[in-house]
């Protein structure tokens, strides 16, 4: 085909606004495309060059266009400039300067596939001089342009094709190409194979090479991200138990990036997030933890990266994760400052086999045999549960731990991985929670942990209570490792060294062991996202719930240190079960349907 007739068609689809209008021309379009052109086509109708998996960008900003479009008009740059500043747009710029052009200079005709491998070459160009030899290749393909081939060129070669062609459809014109007659059958065809081959210039390929039936051989590969799974809700955890038939398995619903592992025969790590991009150069930490983690090669597995703290290695909130993200530069001390945790939950490759089709039970068995922890790998946590106050234990504890919920996954035989499809063989039930506790609260050291990495020579996290003055004794509320600076540490680690005691002080309630306990007497100020009930932690034991404490969620040293306080004078366990029930919302309250 000849580029002509491809921008001919951007130019007709940018005409039209109607959906329905929009999949019949493209789908009369891409029926007069030859087999070869298919997936330039696909790619370039929705401004791209590649898969955007991919990750392939053209690398040309409007300086270096102006310049070749210049070039090509032969026109001064300074009086382009004020053309394009006066429309607005450079492609309708090109279409004008362009028009007054009586003869294309080189005569022959673009085909299609000739302006899409120019373009790749383009892209591909780095390095020295790799400016000027782009400019010069645009240049001599605007100088066989027509106007509107320009127009449609230059707003490609921008970013700024926007023709509102999505994905979806493409996908529904596909349909209708390849449909027989039956739209909606070919539509879910179409879009399961494209949920595990994401790369529609395939898909369009297979088609064409063996209409649907061609589209059987699709089935997930490494290197290509599989469109995953989603969760379905439920108002309660009854219903989550009743739908999935009285058995399930919990497993920890953790608040950070959803991540697609592919690690090749050789080792080499790819991570894709839940909407397909690589992030494998943003995690240059998690890829060096994945890469000797797996028994078996290759695999693709699929998990949850979490911000830990490197103190205590407790989960810390999701919005830590996210300063990570689309960063550049200072890759490795951002991975110090802000470790994360991969928890893995899924299998979807091991070998040449895929596991999309077997059950939950087994893939999650498998993942387990080939999977080697270390620190920065692990999986979900997870319980098989069948009945109620299990089942509520369990995600009292996630919460306590750091996690925003949980995601029921069914055990029955039919319960494949469905990539792409939100279902009810995975329902999540989470709970909205305030995001930040109105009160500060003064809690009490009663032991401490010691420090790593760089704070190995101090004690970095410090196990906190609350005063229970009925009972005459403290209780635990939460270990916290955040917000001090080096400074506080130092003098910390001195005054404790001195009360440091080998066994736990009878005044102090804990289900937990530090390193050092202490007797309780310097106080903290504390804050935090909320208070949650805990099956751990000892504050306010049996105050509000049977078997349950208190925990503050996320906490963090405000700074100052409250020696103005006794020990007795902390905030006590009566204050906080005040605070936990004039929360905003309650733990027993649904989520919002
Ligand atoms: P939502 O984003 O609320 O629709 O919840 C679904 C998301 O929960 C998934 O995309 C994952 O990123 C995340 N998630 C956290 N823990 C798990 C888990 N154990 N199993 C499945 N998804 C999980």
């Amino acid at each position: 085909m000849k580029y002509r007739e491809f921008a001919e068609a951007c130019e007709r689809i940018s005409q039209v606004t109607k959906r329905l209008e929009i999949r019949s021309f493209l789908s009369e379009f891409l029926r007069k495309l030859d087999p070869e052109d298919i997936p330039p086509a696909l790619y370039m109708l929705q401004g791209q060059l590649r898969p955007e998996y991919e990750g392939v960008e053209l690398g040309v900003g409007d300086a270096l266009v102006l310049k070749a479009l210049a070039t090509a008009a032969h026109m001064d740059e300074g009086r382009l400039k004020e053309e394009v500043r006066a429309t607005g747009d450079m492609g309708e710029s090109a279409f004008k300067v362009l028009s007054g052009r009586q003869v294309l200079e080189e005569g022959r005709p673009l085909e299609l596939s000739e302006t899409y491998d120019t373009l790749r070459k383009i892209g591909s160009t780095t390095g020295e001089g790799s400016q000027e030899g782009k400019t010069g290749a645009i240049a001599i393909l605007l100088t066989r342009t027509s106007p509107v081939e320009a127009k449609h060129l230059v707003r490609f070669l921008l970013g700024k094709l926007r023709l509102g062609v999505k994905e979806m459809t493409l996908l529904d014109a596909l349909a209708e190409i390849y449909g027989e007659g039956d739209f909606k059958l070919a539509r879910g065809t179409i879009e399961n194979a494209f949920n595990m081959d994401p790369d529609l210039g395939e898909i369009g390929t297979l088609l064409r090479e063996g209409g649907l039936k061609g589209l059987e051989a699709v089935t997930v590969a490494l290197g290509k991200p599989v469109r995953p799974m989603l969760a379905e809700r439920e108002r309660s955890l009854q219903e989550v138990l009743d739908r999935m038939g009285g058995k399930m398995a919990l497993e920890y619903k953790y608040d950070g990036l959803r991540v697609q592992v592919h690690v090749d025969r050789d080792g080499n790590v790819k991570i894709f997030s839940r909407r397909l991009e690589d992030l494998s150069s943003q995690f240059p930490d998690v890829v060096a933890a994945l890469k000797g983690a797996f028994r078996t090669l290759p695999v693709i597995v699929e998990g949850e990266c979490v911000p830990v703290d490197p103190e205590t290695g407790e989960l810390r909130p999701f919005q830590e994760i996210s300063r990570r993200r689309g960063r550049k530069y200072d890759l490795e001390r951002i991975a110090t400052e802000i470790p994360v945790e991969v928890f893995l939950f899924d299998l979807l490759l091991e070998g040449t086999e895929s596991l999309l089709p077997k059950p939950y039970p087994e893939r999650r068995e498998r993942l387990e045999k080939l999977t080697r922890t270390s620190s920065a790998v692990d999986f979900a946590t997870r319980e098989i549960v069948s009945e109620l106050p299990e089942a509520e234990r369990f995600f009292q504890k996630a919460l306590t731990d750091g996690c925003e919920g949980v995601v029921a996954k069914s055990l029955a035989p039919d319960s494949r991985y469905k990539a792409g499809g939100r279902g009810f063989l995975w329902i999540k039930y989470k709970r909205e929670y305030t995001q930040e506790l109105s009160d500060t609260i003064d809690a009490v050291i009663v032991g401490a942990y010691r420090g790593r990495g760089k704070r190995a020579q101090w004690y970095g996290a410090f196990l906190m209570a609350l005063y229970d003055p009925d009972r005459e004794c403290f209780s635990t509320l939460c270990k916290v490792g955040t917000g001090f600076d080096e400074e506080t540490l130092a003098s910390l680690t001195q005054r404790l060294t001195n009360a440091a005691l080998t066994a736990r002080p009878p005044s102090v309630e804990s289900g937990f062991a530090p390193d050092v306990w202490v007797d309780p007497e310097i106080v903290l100020e504390l804050r935090g996202a909320e208070l949650s009930l805990s099956p751990v932690h000892t504050a306010a034991t049996g105050l509000i719930r049977e078997g349950y404490g208190l925990a503050l969620r996320f906490p963090r040293f405000t700074g100052r240190l409250r020696d103005d306080k006794g020990a007795e004078e902390a905030t006590t366990v009566g204050e906080a079960v005040r605070m936990y029930t004039s929360q905003v919302r309650h733990v027993e309250e649904p989520p919002k349907p």
